[in-house]
């Protein structure tokens, strides 16, 4: 059984009570005996002194009245004798009351089983003495009694009652209650207290008197401060992105749920706002994570420099942000604030004296219009960054129903994609490349084809941009290689020895696994490499790290050779050109179109004449016109390819192409003449 305090307290009480009472009984008992004893003392002096005094002066019965005087003044000096009565047997010979004149009985002047004074005085209603004298020879017997007042004793025996009830009733109560107080005030108060704080923790008790006491409080307000001082700490630290110290993606949750739930109820709308750096990863490869993460820390302060008080801001991810922005006028403090961000972050940025350029795209996702929930602002907020980014970086842009079915879209493509390589649905076409000189096909480009059983034919520019996109074209890439090379061996195998280009994506040649997928190609299909081409563009010299001019050459030193595709669109630059391994270049179809212009001529040939003095081969693609060709064979350009020769053709209508263009080769040396 489980006693509380109070509970305790009251059983030491009783236990104190108990020992009281029986200590103060005793002590009553004692006193009351003591007194009975010494009333019961006099009494008995009184009687044998009288018998004494009667004996001495009696000689004869009859003259025993002559004592009267003597008796009254006994009765009358003693309080508790009430009369003295001489008798002889029954006979009542001298009494000092006369009211006591008739005989009394002598049977309740005895109780023979009292035993202490105090019963003897209180059950007995005399005390009896004999008085002896001689009659003449013959010895007499009278017997002397004491009538007791019992009032008189019962008085005197009371003083000591009251006295001792002032004792037991009044003061034990007294120091009972006092003990209670006092264990209330310094054991089962402080007690309680220390249970409540121990429980709630609401407030911190005031010191206590009693030192165990005091020691138990001070250790636990010590524990509990520590506890509370860790407990924040743990909850700071668990909503606090601990590169940027700005919040997390778990604060961000929670502060979305509390604002949703607001917003709900008041119909209020807010902006959430996806902002992901453009250009970080080159950062963190060029110049080591350390910067990287120090370029973070810039950022995420700035941005907080730009926000109100109001405003929310969180890093979810390596140089991905979150802002939340609930106080905003109209559209256009909207985007002011959006681009008072997105100019702050593109100044020059110096860590640790590298300067960095940066950019930053935003997407914006408007609760409630673009979504209710946590997850659709993001995915939508998500969608709208990735247009931005698509529309050139450095932007910000809304998100719409439009970009979303887009997305949607395009996620079923993916799906669709990935299922077409497992149903081998895709099939490689081949355009030859004609040696302008002699009019021979020397080689082909393979062209990827999408056979759907549904749609007809895909051409590679509706997915190959997805297949980049979302990393697909890794896989597919490597189906193209590994067809591309075993064509080149079956037509081999068949006299058709030519050797075949492959459009390599720069997401493939990124790729980490690479080289051994390359390498164990190679292998596996003993192409001869002299035979074969990888067509790269120079979306790949935007990497500046040397990690794709490692990759360049390794491609080079098994034997493969490398061709520029697009040459004259992108970031052509002589200095690439000299620094990387390029075999040959692939002038691109929109200046062979402008042939006839001055500008477009001016062009052509400064190319075809810069690869022969870089030793490179050139070719011009997309050459539909017999103008075309022959303007191009006049400036001196190598190759060509284009639908003036032929169209892209599947295997078995390229074989048949093949055969009656090489047999005709002579009429074809002077095919464009
Ligand atoms: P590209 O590498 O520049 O390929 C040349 C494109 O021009 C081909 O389009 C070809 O059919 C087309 N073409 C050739 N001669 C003429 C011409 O005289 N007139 C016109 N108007 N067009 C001509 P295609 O086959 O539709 O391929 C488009 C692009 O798709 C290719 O451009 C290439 O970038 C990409 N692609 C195709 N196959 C693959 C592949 O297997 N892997 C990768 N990564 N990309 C591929
Ligand atoms: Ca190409
Ligand atoms: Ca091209």
């Amino acid at each position: 059984m489980l006693l509380n305090i109070k509970q305790f307290i009251l059983l030491i009480i009783f236990l104190l009570l108990g020992v009281l009472y029986s200590i103060f009984s005793d002590y009553y008992l004692d006193q009351r005996e003591q007194t009975a004893s010494v009333i019961l003392g006099t009494l008995q002096d009184d009687m044998s002194e009288i018998s004494y005094v009667l004996s001495k002066n009696i000689t004869e019965k009859q003259n025993i009245q002559s004592s009267r005087a003597f008796l009254d003044r006994a009765a009358s000096n003693n309080d508790f004798i009430k009369a003295i009565i001489i008798l002889d047997d029954e006979e009542v010979l001298l009494t000092t009351d006369p009211h006591y004149r008739k005989a009394i009985t002598k049977s309740p002047l005895y109780n023979h089983h009292a035993k202490s004074a105090y019963e003897q005085l209180t059950q007995k209603v005399g005390l009896e003495g004999i008085v002896r004298f001689y009659e003449g020879e013959h010895l007499k017997k009278l017997s002397l009694l004491f009538l007791l007042d019992q009032d008189e004793i019962e008085y005197s025996l009371s003083y000591n009652k009251t006295k001792f009830f002032t004792y037991f009733g009044i003061l034990p109560a007294l120091s009972i209650f006092l003990i209670w107080i006092i264990l209330k005030l310094f054991i089962g108060n402080p007690l309680e207290k220390l249970r409540q704080y121990a429980y709630y923790q609401s407030f911190i008790p005031k010191a206590f008197k009693v030192k165990e006491l005091e020691a138990i409080r001070s250790s636990m307000v010590q524990t509990f401060t520590r506890l509370d001082a860790e407990q924040k700490e743990l909850y700071k630290m668990a909503r606090t992105d601990s590169l940027s110290g700005l919040a997390n993606r778990n604060a961000l949750n929670e502060h979305l749920k509390r604002l949703i739930a607001n917003a709900s109820r008041t119909n209020k709308e807010f902006a959430y706002l996806f902002l992901d750096l453009d250009n970080f990863k080159t950062v963190n490869d060029a110049l080591g994570h350390h910067i990287g993460d120090e370029l973070l820390q810039n950022v995420a302060s700035t941005i907080a420099e730009v926000l109100r008080a109001n405003d929310f801001v969180a890093r979810v991810g390596g140089d991905e942000f979150v802002i939340v922005l609930e106080e905003y006028h109209s559209m256009s403090e909207l985007t002011n604030i959006i681009e008072r961000i997105q100019n702050r972050l593109s100044i020059t940025w110096v860590v640790q004296t590298h300067p960095i350029n940066i950019t930053s795209s935003v997407g914006i996702a408007f609760y409630p219009k673009d979504g209710t929930d946590i997850i659709s602002l993001m995915q939508h907020s998500d969608i709208a960054m990735y247009e931005a980014k698509k529309k050139g970086r450095a932007q910000y842009h809304f998100f719409t129903e439009r970009l979303n079915a887009e997305v949607k879209k395009s996620i079923a493509m993916d799906k669709a994609m990935r299922r077409a390589l497992e149903h081998e649905e895709y099939q490689l076409y081949y355009q030859p490349k004609i040696d302008m000189k002699t009019g021979e096909i020397v080689g082909a480009e393979a062209l990827i084809r999408w056979q759907t059983r549904t749609d007809g034919i895909i051409p590679p520019n509706d997915f190959i941009p997805l297949a980049e996109e979302n990393g697909f074209i890794v896989e597919l890439g490597l189906w193209v290689m590994r067809e591309a090379m075993y064509q080149q061996k079956a037509w081999q195998a068949k006299g058709i020895d030519i050797s075949i280009a492959i459009n390599v994506a720069t997401q493939q040649l990124l790729d980490d696994n690479f080289e051994k997928k390359f390498k164990a190609l190679l292998e596996e299909t003993q192409v001869d490499p002299a035979k074969i081409e990888f067509e790269i563009t120079e979306y790949l010299f935007l990497d500046q790290t040397n990690n794709n001019l490692n990759t360049l050459n390794m491609i080079h030193d098994n034997g493969i050779s490398i061709s520029l595709d697009d040459f004259g669109t992108g970031y052509s630059s002589l200095s690439y050109l000299k620094k990387f391994p390029i075999d040959s270049i692939k002038i691109d179809k929109t200046f062979v179109d402008d042939f006839n212009t001055t500008e477009g001529a001016i062009f052509l040939e400064t190319i075809v004449k810069m690869g022969q003095t870089l030793d490179m081969d050139v070719i011009a693609e997309g050459v539909e016109t017999r103008e075309q060709s022959l303007y191009l064979k006049q400036v001196g350009c190598k190759l060509c390819q284009g639908y003036y020769c032929s169209k892209p053709l599947p295997v078995t209508d390229f074989e048949g192409f093949y055969k009656t263009h090489q047999a005709d080769v002579c009429k074809i040396a002077n095919w464009n003449d």
